[in-house]
C-alpha cells in the first residue's frame, strides 16, 4: 500500500491534481473536505455539529476528522487499492502524528507551493464544484464544456459555501498557522517533494508526474 499526501494552501490545486492522479495511477483519492461536506449535506449528527465551523473557514476538531477518516480507510475499495492519495489531511500536528501510526509500505508527500496569495484567492473565487460527483472546475482556467453543468455526470455546478473572499482569507490564515508546521515536519523527515503550483493545471500535472516516477 502506497500513500501520497498532497499539501498546499487552499486553492493550490490539491483536489484537481488528486483527481488526475486517481485516474492516472489508480490510487484512490481521499478528500477530508469532501467527506465533511458529505456529512453536512446528509445532515448527520457530525454534519450538523461541524457545518458552522466549516463555513467559517475554521478546522473541525482533530478527533472528529480522524474518526471520519478512519471510517473511510476501512472501506473495501480503499483496503483493496494499491494506494491512496490524501487531499486535505493531515492539517495539524496531532493529525500528522495519528497518520504516522497508520503504517503503509511507501509514503511520499508533495507540496504544491504558491507564493502569491492573490493567485489562490482568485482561483477559489472562480471555482465551481459539481454538487453531484464533486468534480472541480474553474470558470477562468478550467471551464466545463457546458456552462453550469458537470462534464462527467451532468450534475449542477455550484460555488462552495466557503468560497467567498472573507472565508477564503480566513482559510489561508488557518493554513499558515496550523498546516505550514506540518509541512515542515514532513520536510524534516525527508519525505517532502516541492512543486511550484502557480502555473496551469496541465503544467502542475506534468511536474507531479515527474515527482511520482
Ligand atoms: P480547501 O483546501 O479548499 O480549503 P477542503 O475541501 O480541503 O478545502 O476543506 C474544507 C473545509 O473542511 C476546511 O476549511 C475545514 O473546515 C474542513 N476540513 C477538511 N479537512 C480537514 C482536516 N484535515 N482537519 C480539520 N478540518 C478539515
Ligand atoms: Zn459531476
Amino acid at each position: 500500500m502506497k500513500r501520497v499526501i498532497l499539501f498546499g494552501a487552499p486553492g493550490a490545486g490539491k483536489g484537481t491534481q488528486a483527481d488526475m492522479l486517481e485516474e492516472k495511477y489508480g490510487y484512490k483519492k481521499i478528500s477530508t473536505g469532501d467527506l465533511i461536506r458529505a456529512e453536512v449535506a446528509a445532515k448527520t449528527h457530525v454534519g450538523l455539529e461541524v457545518k458552522a465551523i466549516m463555513e467559517a473557514g475554521e478546522l473541525v476538531p482533530d478527533k472528529t476528522i480522524i474518526e471520519i477518516l478512519k471510517k473511510r480507510l476501512n472501506q473495501n475499495d480503499i483496503v483493496r487499492a494499491n494506494g491512496y492519495i490524501m487531499d486535505g489531511f493531515p492539517r495539524t500536528r496531532p493529525q500528522a502524528e495519528e497518520l504516522s501510526r497508520m503504517e503503509v509500505d511507501h509514503e511520499m508527500a508533495i507540496y504544491l507551493n504558491i507564493v502569491d496569495e492573490d493567485v489562490v484567492v482568485k482561483r477559489l473565487m472562480s471555482r465551481l464544484t459539481c454538487s453531484n460527483c464533486g468534480a472541480i472546475f474553474n470558470v477562468e482556467n478550467n471551464p466545463p464544456q457546458k456552462a453550469g453543468q458537470c462534464d462527467f455526470c451532468a450534475g449542477p455546478l455550484r460555488q462552495r459555501a466557503d468560497d467567498n473572499e472573507e472565508t477564503i482569507r480566513k482559510r489561508i490564515r488557518v493554513y499558515r498557522q496550523q498546516t505550514q508546521p506540518v509541512i515542515d515536519y514532513y520536510r524534516e523527515k525527508g519525505l517532502l517533494h516541492e512543486i511550484d503550483a502557480s502555473g496551469s493545471v496541465e503544467d502542475i500535472g506534468e511536474k507531479l508526474g515527474q515527482v511520482m516516477r
